[in-house]
């Protein structure tokens, strides 16, 4: 088991006790020469910048937005449900047009509360074409409607702009499955209850659907988005865990599949 475990995880120092993974490498979210480190063996929840706090799916998606749009920093950019850490702050911070919103379902939509404007991504406040990025990470798993939000992301996207987010993709080997539905503001789970933790609700998000690598296909379904899936694994870069594809869907004039390559320069 050591060996094999060795053997995919490379520079790993197996010092002390409860250490799983620890590596120097450069962070994409702070952009330092840091320690990564995990103590546990389930890298997507522990695997920390030792500097900035951030997490792999965090500098994969980072990774991803320099990658296409490495001029984000002067791009219009909304994300929705922000947390308080690597991403998101960067995002913030750097960003000169950065809109944050949340999700409170209990105040009144399209006003803004602490800082964020309160947004139902199925039906949102925002006019048509007004961003050029939407980042959503860990948000879409937990949408009721996915077909609806990604008609009103693609709506407030500029033409050549993306939503790009993490999902996880926990059916690898099985199609998408429903996984709890809302019946009159009532969640009813159709398999076993599954809840993860929520920024502005300490009750949790109930998630709503398993998602697969169908994904892309059935985007392509509700929405014109162009839309691709990148998996990155790069210890240099701390980018090594379950679950770290970036979706990368972008609003083109014309609908062509895997076309977001055009438009570089
Ligand atoms: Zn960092």
């Amino acid at each position: 088991m050591i060996s094999y475990i060795t053997q995919i995880y490379g520079k790993m120092e197996m010092g002390r006790k409860n250490m799983f993974l620890k590596n120097y490498g450069h962070c994409p979210c702070c952009e330092q020469d840091t320690l990564f480190q995990s103590n546990e063996i389930w890298l997507r929840d522990y695997y920390f910048c030792m500097n900035c706090g951030c997490l792999p799916r965090e500098r994969a998606l980072m990774t991803v937005i320099e990658m296409f749009y490495p001029n984000w920093r002067e791009l219009k950019i909304h994300e929705s449900s922000p947390i308080e850490r690597g991403a998101s702050i960067k995002l913030k911070n750097e960003c000169k047009n950065y809109t944050a919103s949340q999700f409170w379902p209990d105040k009144k939509f399209g006003k803004v509360y602490d800082g964020f404007y309160n947004i139902d991504l199925e039906n949102q406040h925002f006019n048509n074409d007004k961003f050029d990025l939407v980042i959503t990470q860990d948000v879409f798993e937990h949408i009721y409607n996915p077909d609806k939000a990604c008609k009103e992301i693609y709506r407030t996207l500029k033409t050549d702009g993306a939503h790009i987010c993490t999902i996880p993709m926990v059916n690898k080997d099985k199609p998408t499955e429903k996984w709890s539905i809302k019946k009159n503001d009532e969640i009813i789970f159709l398999n076993e209850p599954e809840d993860h933790g929520n920024p502005v609700d300490k009750n949790g998000s109930p998630v709503s659907y398993h998602y697969g690598y169908d994904l892309c296909f059935l985007i392509q379904k509700w929405s014109n988005f162009n839309t691709i899936m990148i998996s990155i694994d790069n210890i240099d870069k701390g980018i090594r865990a379950e679950y770290n594809e970036i979706i990368v869907m972008k609003k083109e004039k014309r609908s062509r599949p895997f076309s977001i390559f055009k438009n570089r320069n």
